[in-house]
């Protein structure tokens, strides 16, 4: 695994990245991140019910509007069912659905009780009086929703939904990196397992990366496991960031020659980028920021043409709110996050299965470093956005 050390160089006022130094720790193939399976077959599985009753008609009426834009009214009917049955549910089990944005729309704006980033999602059902969380997102977020709720039972509608930037590093990586670089301080992405997070001496998002890597008050860190996010913060500080080599498999795959296609197609289109995308794409682009960041950007200064350069769904979600923007659609699918369905969502919560749970030896060390960040970030008062790639979002 190649890891190397990025630090900001001031060049007639602009940011360039320079590569200090590059090493060999270990080689190791990319892997799936290993979670517990259980197999099930269609004989397992509960009959969703898919009867269009006018009983279903009256409880999901008012919810259509919600996603019209986005769903065709003739593909309703075969929706509207599960969704009153998941409601139905939720209310039974005394239940929240926690859903990312990544979900799809049906789940978005349909049954989900909190929506957003997932560690906002967490600390959101935190405030809660429910008993139990369904994680309509990937592993890692169900195992921070845990840590941030251990009284709560947490459910994930598919154990399989894994995530490649999670599934890139392990604890004992860290504890490797640790050997390595002595004394240097750890910086984790929230995008990581609970085990990573006990290794690390404080998390950090996409939207308050800078600020708590600064707030560590040292000359060096190491940030991890997303190379381009420590490459994107790199530009923003004097603080020299040591990276690991993960990826999202779905910000990767944007290129600076995309934009500039987008561009010359739709003259005048905004271009909004996260900050997993590689820093080529981050300089091309008007504004980089978190998943948050980008939709308070869209829904604060209503550009009339929009590009959103991350998961498909995002995009969907937003245009199915702000009409009056239209959204260009570059469609990157998460294959993880589209594990997650109204479906499954329903068997999950009818059956109670696929709880989460996080080992008591790591849970209080990874929660340590949660809650480390919160701390830092009420401190720094951290705005939410990493970074405003060009001066043209004006
Ligand atoms: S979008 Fe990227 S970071 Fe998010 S779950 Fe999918 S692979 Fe992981």
């Amino acid at each position: 695994m190649l890891i190397y050390s990025i630090s900001k160089t001031a060049k007639a006022e602009t940011h360039t990245t320079r590569l200090i130094l590059s090493l060999f720790i270990t080689e190791r193939p990319r892997v799936e991140m290993e979670v517990p399976m259980i197999e099930t077959t269609a004989a397992d599985r509960t009959p969703a019910p898919l009867a269009y009753t006018d009983e279903v008609r009256k409880a999901t009426d008012a919810l259509y509007p919600r996603v019209a834009g986005v769903i065709p009214a003739i593909e309703w009917p075969s929706i509207a069912p599960l969704i009153k049955a998941i409601n139905d549910l939720k209310a039974e089990r005394n239940a929240v659905i926690l859903a990312h944005n990544y979900m799809t729309p049906d789940i978005f704006h349909c049954v989900a009780d909190f929506v957003g980033d997932s560690l906002q999602l967490a600390i959101e059902a935190a405030r809660s009086d429910a008993d139990v969380i369904v994680q309509a997102g990937v592993h890692f977020m169900a195992e921070t929703s845990k840590l941030m709720n251990p009284d709560k039972t947490v459910l994930i509608p598919d154990l399989r939904a894994g995530c490649s930037l999670a599934a890139s590093i392990t604890g004992r990586d860290v504890r490797l990196l640790r050997e390595r670089y002595p004394g240097v301080p750890v910086v984790t992405y929230v995008n990581t397992s609970a085990d990573v997070k006990a290794e690390s001496d404080i998390c950090c998002t996409s939207a308050n990366a800078v600020e708590i890597v600064e707030s560590l008050g040292v000359p060096r860190v190491l940030m991890i496991p997303d190379e381009y996010l420590a490459r994107n913060v790199a530009r923003q500080t004097d603080v020299e960031i040591i990276a690991w080599k993960g990826r999202c498999e779905v910000h990767e795959r944007f290129s600076a020659a995309e934009i500039r296609a987008y561009r010359e197609a739709n003259p005048g289109v905004i271009v909004l980028a996260h900050p997993e995308c590689p820093p080529e794409v981050i300089e091309e682009a008007d504004f980089a920021g978190s998943t948050s960041a980008m939709i308070g950007y869209v829904k604060e200064r209503t550009p009339r043409q929009v590009v959103m350069l991350t998961e498909c769904s995002m995009s969907d979600n937003v245009a199915a709110e702000l009409p009056q923007t239209e959204f260009i659609r570059p469609c990157n699918l998460c294959p993880h996050m589209k594990r997650i369905t109204l479906a499954n969502i329903y068997d999950c919560l009818l059956r109670m299965e696929h709880e989460v749970s996080v080992d008591p030896a790591i849970a209080d060390r990874a929660r340590g470093a949660v809650e480390r960040m919160i701390a830092a970030s009420a401190k720094t008062k951290a705005k939410g956005g990493l970074a405003r790639a060009r001066s043209a979002a004006a």
